[in-house]
């Protein structure tokens, strides 16, 4: 027999489950289908920044990975003198969101920790065990194959979401190709469990990039820490694999003995943007769309950020509120976000990677001639929305107190509109399942969005947390109901 939902999510790795809890949140009917019966066991992200905390927060994740995360007070890259080449420093403890700039994490807490959040929203329904095999469009809708514990079914859904990673089965059967921005190269990876009860050796995370071997040196959750070692190009995996290969490998900057191997993995890391993220009733998100090599930690950060941007343009027009057009917006507003981090992260990635001795002379003496102090550089941050709000808009709104609390946790995934009075417009805007909160109830932190009003008497936050513009509150509402009509074109809408 034929299953139906509205949201069928392939794939439950951390951007699927934030996506299937969005959803959840909002009521939506949702069904998970993960091919493995846990987390994907092997080391991957060690770092989240402060926007995605946020988000994942918003999501349920945050609380467990704040609870076992630390903080980096710097990034740097380093010769292989040890001379300071280029780095990042955080302004401060906490972010504008109300989180640390950096948190060094174990992504398996996030994952657990989003998974039992899910298992809460009864919209939606978790399948583990059961693996998307193939797809056919049908109508306004797909159809899709899956192999269960049972044996194959069939699920109906009007929307399906392939965040299933790297090798997406959906984006393949989308024919859909990627757009290669040139990275390749094989790094091993290892987790480690500090011995000793030791809680951290360094709140630095290093890449050392010394020609001979370029090593990534990172904190992760307290009492774990994490290395990555470039192979040589005449080196196999099983050649740098094995328990004295790692030993040695860690010896010329730690004591082996203060590192237990937890998990270890050969990866080749790069540099891949799907050239489609949407084809008419399939949506791709996560390392199913982008994939990009770890040297700024922004995989799961990006996306974390596709789900959050994704999950209220799908109920709105699953609910009517938005013409079909408002998921266009999703690829266009995210994809210059994933354009700009990767080709960060691949121009880090060659100045970490060189392994000729000659061409790592000449960085050197590039980059050095730069005074110590303009080497090291604030921690890199996304420039706003360039479409999908009004003008004037498109920042990353802050967080404040609100009743002793985060006012995200009051608002939750949902807009958020900031008066000054309350009026008539507001009152119908909660019924639609908004939040509204008057900007005298906000505690510390109100100047920041009365910063952004700019002496407006509303400003409208959209679920994802970017500030779709300020003005008259009942302007405010009537170009969002048009921007949601109007398949994500806000740019022209006057506010007032
Ligand atoms: C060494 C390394 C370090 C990294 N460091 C960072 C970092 O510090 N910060 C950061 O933000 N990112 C980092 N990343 C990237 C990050 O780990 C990924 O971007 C993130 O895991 C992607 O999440 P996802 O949910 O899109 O995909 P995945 O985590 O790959 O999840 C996909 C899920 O889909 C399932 N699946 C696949 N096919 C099917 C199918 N046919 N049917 C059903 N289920 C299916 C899989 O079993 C899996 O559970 C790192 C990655 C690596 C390799």
């Amino acid at each position: 027999m034929r299953e139906e939902t509205d949201v069928l999510i392939a794939g439950l790795g951390p951007v699927g489950a934030a996506l299937g809890v969005y959803l959840g949140r909002m009521g939506v009917r949702a069904i998970a289908i993960e091919r493995d019966m846990d987390v994907y066991p092997m080391p991957r992200a060690a770092h989240l920044d402060h926007e995605t905390m946020r988000l994942l927060h918003l999501a349920g994740g945050a609380e467990a990975v704040s609870k076992a995360s630390q903080p980096l007070s710097a990034y740097e890259f380093r010769n292989a003198k040890g001379e300071l080449l280029t780095g990042f420093l955080p302004k401060g403890a906490l972010a504008p969101t109300g989180w640390p700039w950096t948190s060094m994490f174990h992504q398996p807490t996030l994952e657990h920790a989003l998974r039992a959040r899910l298992a809460t929203l009864p919209s939606v329904s978790v399948r583990l065990g059961h693996a998307l095999r193939a797809y056919r469009v049908e109508g306004e809708g797909v159809i899709a194959e899956v192999e269960t514990p049972e044996g194959t079914k069939e699920i109906a859904a009007r929307f399906l979401v392939g965040c299933d990673g790297g090798n997406s089965t959906v984006r393949r059967g989308a024919g859909i190709t990627f757009d290669d921005m040139g990275f390749d190269e094989p790094w091993l990876v290892i987790d480690t469990v500090l011995t000793g009860g030791v809680t951290r050796i360094s709140t630095v995370g290093l890449q050392y990039c010394d020609p001979a071997r370029p090593v990534t040196s990172m904190p992760m959750a307290p009492g774990r820490h994490r290395f990555e070692f470039m192979l040589l190009p005449h080196e196999k995996p099983e050649d740098v694999m094995g328990d004295e290969a790692i030993a040695a490998m860690i010896a010329p900057y730690h004591d082996p003995a203060l590192f237990e191997i937890e998990r270890r993995a050969v990866y080749r890391f790069h540099a891949l943007i799907a050239k489609e993220w949407r084809k008419g009733p399939v949506i791709l998100a996560g390392d199913a769309a982008h994939q990009m090599p770890p040297f700024l930690g922004q995989g799961l950060c990006s996306g974390t950020r596709d789900a959050a941007n994704l999950a209220w343009k799908i109920e709105a027009v699953l609910r009517g509120r938005a013409g079909d057009a408002l998921l266009d917006s999703y690829q266009a507003e995210r994809e210059p976000h994933v354009r700009m981090i990767t080709g960060m992260a691949v121009a880090l990635g060659k100045i970490v990677c060189t392994q000729d001795a000659e061409a790592a002379r000449a960085r050197d003496k590039d980059m050095l001639a730069a005074p110590e102090d303009k080497r090291m550089n604030e921690m890199i941050a996304l420039e706003g929305l360039k479409s999908g709000v009004l003008p004037g808009g498109g920042m990353v709104a802050p967080d404040a107190r609100f009743r002793g609390a985060r006012l995200d946790d009051a608002a939750g995934y949902a807009p958020i509109l900031v008066t000054r009075e309350e009026s008539d417009a507001t009152r119908a805007f909660v019924a639609s399942g908004a939040f509204t909160v008057a900007l005298s109830a906000l505690e510390d932190g109100a100047e920041g969005f009365a910063a952004l009003m700019n002496g407006a008497p509303a400003l409208l936050i959209r679920p994802d947390r970017y500030v779709f513009g300020a003005g008259e509150a009942a302007a405010l509402l009537a170009a969002w109901s048009a921007y949601l009509a109007g398949g994500g074109v806000a740019a022209s809408i006057a506010a007032a």
